[in-house]
């Protein structure tokens, strides 16, 4: 299948899965392109897809301006870690931020958008598998950072989350949108390609889909997986 094929596959499960949701919500897919060169994202958007992730400011700083300057309405979603020294460069390139997941990143982010007056919408991840090695705020510390964020006039729309690979994935997923829920957030980022449609059944509103869209991704050079 070609790239325009697979998103056209992906699209119609995603629409399958919104029909069995309890929730009816919206959903955006996400193609997760990093590890990929610009041409492949360029055959995306000749299909006439419009919304990227990427988890590393460097690698998407390397692939994105030139498409955005050819390509309006390209919006661009940070889902990797991020480290406080990148803010500046990731609040001009992205336009959505889904790795908020401590109280310095937060502050961080408010002062420099208000600096370059781009207030973009984020997303706070949780590690809901309270696994040591994996990003996000553990779940018992998420009303004290949203706490602050609010105080930070930070805008938080949603939560995301990444469930431990060796778990059953709907658990985290009912998981996540109950803590959403409790906070009254609306957006839920959560689905990769692997479980995308379980997580659309379970409220997501965004999900993260790469390999499925682009292939396998080469892993030779400075991209490293998550
Ligand atoms: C790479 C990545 C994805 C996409 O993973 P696939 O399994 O290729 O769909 C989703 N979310 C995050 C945070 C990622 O880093």
């Amino acid at each position: 299948m070609t790239i325009a094929e697979r998103l056209a596959e992906i699209q119609g499960r995603i629409q399958n899965a919104r029909e069995k949701s309890l929730y009816g919500q919206e959903v955006t897919l996400l193609a997760v392109s990093k590890g990929h060169d610009g041409a492949a994202i360029e055959t995306a958007l000749t299909a006439g897809h419009r919304v990227f992730a990427e988890n590393r400011v460097q690698e998407a700083n390397g692939k994105f301006p030139a498409l955005r300057e050819k390509y309006p309405g390209l919006s661009l979603h940070l889902i990797g870690p991020l480290q406080t020294n990148k803010v500046k460069e990731a609040v001009a390139l992205f336009d959505v931020i889904h790795s908020v997941d401590r109280a310095s990143l937060a502050e961080k982010l408010a002062v420099e958008m208000e600096k370059q007056n781009r207030r973009l919408p984020c997303f706070i991840q949780v590690n809901t598998g309270e696994e040591t090695q994996k990003a996000g705020v553990l779940p018992k510390d998420l009303p004290g950072l949203l706490r602050l964020c609010r105080d930070q006039k930070l805008n938080v729309i949603g939560l995301m989350c990444i469930p431990p690979v060796n778990e059953t994935p709907s658990v985290h997923f009912a998981f996540l949108k109950k803590l959403a829920d409790e906070h009254n957030l609306p957006q839920l980022s959560m689905g990769m390609s692997g479980d995308f449609e379980t997580a659309v059944r379970f409220g997501a509103t965004h999900v993260r889909v790469g390999s499925a869209i682009f292939g396998e991704r080469d892993y030779s050079g400075a991209t490293s997986p998550l």
